[in-house]
C-alpha cells in the first residue's frame, strides 16, 4: 500500500459574525494568520498558499517563526501575476528585510516588488477613508509592534441629528463642521509580547476580536515565559478578565504543552463567561473528555 500523505499541516479558521481568522499558530514553529474579509494577514508564517491571497502583510517582529515565508509570499504573488504585497513592519527592520529581499532578487534573478511601509506605535496606516490599520506597541524584547484593524465611520454630531436634510447642507456650505469620526476597533492582533501596557490600549481591548498570544500554560514554565518575553496563562487570565473583546482567540501555544491540556488549565482559572468567548485557534479537538490532563504533557516536539 502507498502511504499518499503524511505530516499534513492543518489550518484552522473561526468565524466571528463578519470576519473569519483562517490561519496556523504554535509557538516557535509558525504563525500566519489572516482576515480574507479585510484583505489582511497577520504575520506570514512559511506562507502558505491561503496568506499569498492577502494584499496586506502586517509583520509583528523579526523571528523566523513570524517572517520565514515573506520573500516566497511576495515573490509567488509577482509570479503569479498579482499585485505587489504591501508589507506594514517596525520601524527598525526596514533596512535589514528591504536588504533581505534584495538579495533575495539577486538570488533568483527576478525583480520582485514589493512594498514596505515602516510604522512606529500609534501611527496610523490609512487603507481607505473607513478602514485604518494602527499600530500599537508590545513588549517582545527588540520592538515589536501589534496591530488594530479600525473601521472608521463619520457621524453626524449628536445636536444636527434633528435636522433636515437642507438645514444640515445649509451648515456644511457656512463651512461648519458637523460631522465627527467614530472609531471603531474590529480586529487586534498582538504578536508575541509579554505582559504590559499594550493590555491598557483601549483600541486592542475593546476589538470585535482579539488574537492574542499565550505561549504557557504550565505552572512550570514561569520561567520560560518571562525568558522568551511571552505570556504565561496567569498573566493571560489578567487580561481575559479586562477584556471587553466579544472574542478573543489564543495563539502560539507550545507543543510543550499542548492544545487540550491548555484548555483545561485555562478553564480552572476563569469563568465560564469568560472561557466562552475564548477560542483557541488550534483546537482541532471536539472531545470534550479532560479526561487525566492534570499531569499529563502531550508528546511530540518540544520547542518554544
Ligand atoms: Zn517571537
Amino acid at each position: 500500500m502507498v502511504e499518499k500523505s503524511y505530516l499534513v499541516q492543518k489550518f484552522a479558521r473561526l468565524k466571528f459574525g463578519q470576519f473569519s481568522v483562517l490561519g496556523y499558530s504554535v509557538g516557535g514553529e509558525e504563525t500566519v494568520v489572516q482576515v480574507p474579509e479585510l484583505n489582511v494577514c497577520f504575520d506570514v508564517g512559511r506562507a502558505p498558499q491561503f496568506a499569498l491571497t492577502s494584499d496586506l502583510m502586517l509583520l509583528s517582529h523579526g523571528h523566523m517563526d513570524h517572517i520565514a515565508g515573506l520573500g516566497y509570499y511576495l515573490s509567488q504573488r509577482h509570479f503569479q501575476g498579482m499585485k505587489p504585497g504591501t508589507i506594514l513592519l517596525p520601524r527598525h527592520l526596514e533596512r535589514p528585510v528591504e536588504a533581505l529581499l534584495r538579495a533575495w532578487q539577486e538570488v533568483e534573478r527576478q525583480q520582485t516588488p514589493f512594498t514596505l511601509i515602516p510604522m512606529s506605535p500609534g501611527q496610523d496606516y490609512e487603507v481607505r477613508r473607513d478602514f485604518v490599520i494602527r499600530a500599537v506597541a508590545t513588549h517582545h524584547g527588540a520592538p515589536s509592534l501589534g496591530y488594530v484593524l479600525m473601521n472608521i465611520r463619520e457621524k453626524l454630531r449628536p445636536e444636527y441629528t434633528t435636522l433636515t436634510g437642507e438645514q444640515i447642507a445649509a451648515l456644511r456650505k457656512q463651512g461648519v463642521d458637523i460631522q465627527y469620526k467614530l472609531e471603531v476597533p474590529m480586529v487586534a492582533y498582538l504578536g508575541d509580547t509579554s505582559y504590559g501596557e499594550v493590555f491598557d490600549h483601549q483600541d486592542v481591548m475593546s476589538a470585535q476580536v482579539l488574537l492574542c498570544e499565550c505561549t504557557f500554560f504550565d505552572p512550570g514554565h514561569r520561567a520560560k515565559a518571562k525568558a522568551g518575553k511571552h505570556l504565561h496563562v496567569e498573566e493571560f487570565v489578567k487580561v481575559l478578565e479586562k477584556s471587553k473583546n466579544e472574542n478573543v482567540v489564543v495563539l502560539h501555544v507550545s507543543r510543550r504543552t499542548g492544545i487540550r491540556r491548555s484548555k483545561h488549565l485555562l478553564r480552572k482559572m476563569v469563568s465560564p463567561e469568560i472561557m466562552a468567548k475564548t477560542h483557541f485557534l488550534m483546537d482541532f479537538d471536539d472531545s470534550k473528555d479532560a479526561g487525566d490532563l492534570d499531569n499529563t504533557a502531550e508528546p511530540g516536539l518540544t520547542g518554544a
